[in-house]
């Protein structure tokens, strides 16, 4: 029997499943025998010693995993936690059961909310189980080591878990809960580790089980035949050779340049990025520099962190995203108060306009930070959708000093209007993630619809084809950003749509290389024509997929 899942990447693995072990037991409800202060000065004291081992954990890993366990481990900071805590412990709990009742009444409430902050509720649960190890003198829970290589199944893995994962040992995780965008997901992309999220059925799989991890078919293969375990070590060998492959410029088979360039976060992942042979950056998101900030950033501190950016990539492209904030990516000195739809509210370049000082801040933080260095800085607005919106962000860049400006298409207003858009902006980017959500009106952040948010979509790929179309009219280019790009034989049909340029994760860039040099432009125009043919995105994947089969 075979499982499906939600495939990280496009790896694929071999090996015998080991299961993670199962949580430690609830503690039991009795009364404490010590005084309520010493059972919460116990509690005070483990709550430190994790927070303390989590961070120290994240330093040891670095990149995204210094940022995820940064803010788990303020899950053993939060005050209002404490004060929970302390009221069970006053009610006679042992520091034990107020910690287990304090953090399943977090969870309760994470859970509530949904997408997002339900996905980070194996983080506090995390935290609530070594805080418990902690107080019993036990070792935390944490991955087994069976002293040879395994494929790890978890019910879903703590963020301390995954950033550390001995990669010599785990040749692939499988989890049988979580999403495309909970914290497992995001550190095993950004590992480049092979791994199947959401994959219910896993949960009958036993210590010892041979199964193939195929990634890249979203498919756990249970019980293989000699034919398909010979088939996948061939496909596993294939891809070990393009990892392992020369850094060359991104090119079609014909040579059509296509420059593969880095989605980052933070300049600190500069230097994996440009070792996996990133020519440029092509979305630095800077919200993500200041999702704690409580007010808004000064010049001074922005011009810093965008002046090591451009540092970094020395005489490269730098494409830099002003702040987009709301929804998926809250930002409290951007935030208006309450919107029952934030995805369809003040955000992005909307709220930056109704803070225009912000907005002008960052632009003149980015001019300054650029006149004292040496790399191609282009600025981009988030979320634009109308032609007006185009023009405002484009006059306003370039008073401040910004040379190249130019647009976000996420919206399908704009993408529609491309035409018209890039005559107001000087290049424009395609971030599939949101372009996908708004034109299927499915939730990028909800599980239940994840089924819709495929940008294999014909409607999504028609859209697309709008802006490439305008892109090849007016000379100007247009670039991908959003996950599409990373999507190995996707990132054909785009190009053959008219992206002039990929952006993705780093740890796609390889694969993304090797199949860009299996078609000319000829065949990533007639792949592109074949998926946009398709009724549904799976028809258009699996017309795309007989298509470049059949020139094998
Ligand atoms: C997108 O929407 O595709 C995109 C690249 O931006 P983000 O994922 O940050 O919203
Ligand atoms: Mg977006």
């Amino acid at each position: 029997m075979n499982v499906s899942g939600t495939g990280i990447g496009s790896g694929i693995a071999i090996g015998r499943v080991v299961r993670m072990p199962e949580p430690l037991p609830e503690p039991v409800d009795r009364p404490s025998a010590l005084s309520p202060a010493a059972e919460k000065a116990r509690a005070a004291e483990a709550l430190a010693a994790v927070a303390a081992e989590l961070r120290r954990r994240g330093e040891q890993a670095g990149g995204a995993a210094a940022e995820v366990l940064e803010a788990q481990a303020m899950f053993a900071e939060d005050p209002m936690l404490e004060s929970d805590l302390d009221a069970r412990v006053d009610a006679g709990k042992t520091a034990e059961r107020a910690v287990h009742e304090a953090y399943a009444a977090y969870r309760a409430q994470l859970l509530a909310l949904g997408g997002y902050m339900a996905e980070r509720a194996t983080d506090v649960d995390d935290v609530s189980q070594r805080v418990i190890a902690e107080l019993l003198g036990q070792p935390a829970p944490g991955v087994p080591d069976p002293g040879h290589p395994f494929v790890l199944v978890a019910r879903d893995l703590a963020p301390a878990d995954t950033a550390t994962l001995d990669l010599e040992q785990v040749l692939a995780l499988v989890t049988i809960g979580g999403g495309p965008t909970s914290h497992t997901a995001i550190l095993a992309r950004d590992k480049a580790i092979v791994a199947i999220v959401a994959a219910d059925g896993a949960s009958v799989l036993r210590d010892g089980d041979e199964v193939i991890v195929d990634a890249e078919n979203d498919l756990l293969v249970t019980d293989p035949t000699p034919e398909e375990l010979e088939d996948a070590e061939a496909r596993r060998a294939a891809r070990a050779a393009r990892l392992s492959a020369p850094l060359t410029p991104g090119a079609l088979a014909d040579g059509t340049p296509v420059p593969l360039l880095a989605n980052l976060g933070s300049a600190d992942a500069a230097v994996a990025a440009l070792a996996a042979g990133a020519e440029g950056v092509g979305l630095f998101r800077t919200e993500f520099l200041f999702l704690d900030a409580a007010t808004a950033p000064t010049v001074a501190e922005q011009q810093l962190e965008y002046g090591r950016l451009l540092q970094a990539f020395d005489g490269k492209k730098v494409v830099v995203r002003v702040l987009d904030a709301g929804a998926d990516k809250p930002l409290a000195f951007l935030d208006d108060g309450h919107e029952d739809n934030p995805a369809l509210g003040l955000r992005g370049i909307r709220a930056l306009r109704a803070h225009e000082e912000i907005l002008r801040d960052q632009l003149s933080a980015l001019a300054a930070a650029d006149a004292e260095a040496n790399a191609d800085l282009w600025v981009m607005a988030p979320m634009v959708a109308t032609v007006e919106e185009a023009e405002y962000f484009s006059a306003l860049a370039h008073e401040l000093g910004i040379r190249v400006a130019g647009v976000m298409v996420e919206v399908p207003s704009a993408a529609l209007l491309a035409d018209r858009i890039l005559r107001a902006s000087d290049f424009a980017s395609i971030g599939t993630n949101d372009l996908t959500q708004y034109t299927l009106a499915a939730d990028r952040l909800l599980g239940t619809v994840a089924a819709l948010q495929s940008p294999w979509n014909p409607a999504v790929l028609r859209l697309i084809a709008e802006v490439g179309a305008a892109g090849r009219a007016s000379g100007k280019p247009v670039g991908i950003c959003g996950e599409a790009a990373a999507d190995p034989l996707l990132a054909v049909v785009l190009v053959g749509l008219g992206a002039t340029t990929l952006s993705m994760s780093p740890a796609a860039i390889a694969d993304v290389r090797a199949s860009l040099l299996r078609f000319d432009s000829a065949q990533a125009a007639a792949l592109a024509e074949a998926a946009l043919s398709a009724d549904g995105a799976a028809e258009a994947h699996a017309a795309a997929r007989a298509y470049a089969d059949g020139i094998r």
